[in-house]
């Protein structure tokens, strides 16, 4: 079973939907998912038939068994023959003339399945897989249908994504811009380290290479982006307050423009 895709057939009816919750972990690493859904099964007392015990579907009067009808027509051209399914018995060339009770004539009746469904990794909203032959069973012994499973990737607060790619911000302090550091940065399955050199900008971003989601039915894993973010504390005292105010002091203002090639660079990384 393959995700994507689009089908539409004589069987759409037999066709079962589901949507599928996953969360971005659940994303990048794949997932194995029991779900139970409403299907469509074979009616057991009538197996199928849709005949009540003991009686048979008979066959039709209409279309004498064929399942379509032919109707000679004239026109300037001549006369010419169409084809059309059975009026009575729906193309089937049976009638059911003593219902089943359970089922009414139906030869299915509602029941619940239990799927275990096998999601690879990297998959994204909107996007589904076929499995087929899990979904209604047709009327009186027709062919069983799909379940096509609908993924709905919730939403992670923590990152934001383009397709195999992830973006998130890391809030960092004032001294750690000057001196570097090591910062803890969320990643999808689990925090990751992130070495910050001295003299980083405020919105500088990095990217670690191979930390975004897989690519689907594909090989390769996409990059996540760090943008690291001043935080600015809401209100200072104390000891902090006066080396602050220290610090106001001596910096005074900030240069006019930003160090030749910033903007340059940004446009890289943001690959305009
Ligand atoms: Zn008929
Ligand atoms: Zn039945």
């Amino acid at each position: 079973a393959a995700a994507g895709g689009r089908r539409s057939g004589p069987r759409s009816g037999q066709d079962v939907k589901l949507a599928l919750p996953l969360t971005l972990p659940e994303v990048a690493t794949g997932v194995e998912k029991t779900v139970t859904l409403k299907v469509l099964e074979v009616c057991e007392p009538c197996e199928g038939s849709g005949s009540e015990a003991g009686s048979k579907p008979t066959t039709c009067g209409t279309c004498g068994g064929a399942g379509e009808v032919r109707r000679a027509q004239r026109s300037f051209f001549g006369q010419f023959v169409s084809v059309a399914p059975c009026p009575t018995c729906a193309g089937e060339g049976v009638v059911v003339s003593n219902p089943c009770k359970k089922c009414r004539g139906e030869g299915r009746v509602r029941a619940e399945r239990t799927l275990k469904i096998t999601v690879p990794p990297g998959v994204a909203t909107g996007q589904y897989m076929t499995l087929r032959g899990t979904g209604n069973v047709g009327p009186r012994g027709g062919t069983r249908g799909d379940v096509l499973v609908v993924f709905e990737v919730e939403d992670d607060e923590r990152f934001e994504r383009d397709g195999e790619d992830l973006f998130c911000e890391a809030l960092v302090t004032y001294p750690q811009l000057v001196f570097g550091a090591e910062l803890k940065v969320p990643g999808v399955t689990g925090d990751l380290s992130l070495r910050v050199p001295p003299g980083t900008q405020s919105g500088a971003v990095f990217h670690l290479r191979g930390r975004g989601l897989p690519r689907v039915n594909a090989s390769g894993t996409g990059d996540l982006h760090v943008k690291v973010q001043l935080w600015t504390p809401q209100s200072v005292e104390g000891d902090e307050k006066q080396l602050i105010e220290r610090l106001a002091s001596m910096q005074g203002q900030a240069p006019e423009r930003r160090e030749k090639g910033f903007w340059s660079k940004m446009k890289e990384v943001l690959g305009a």
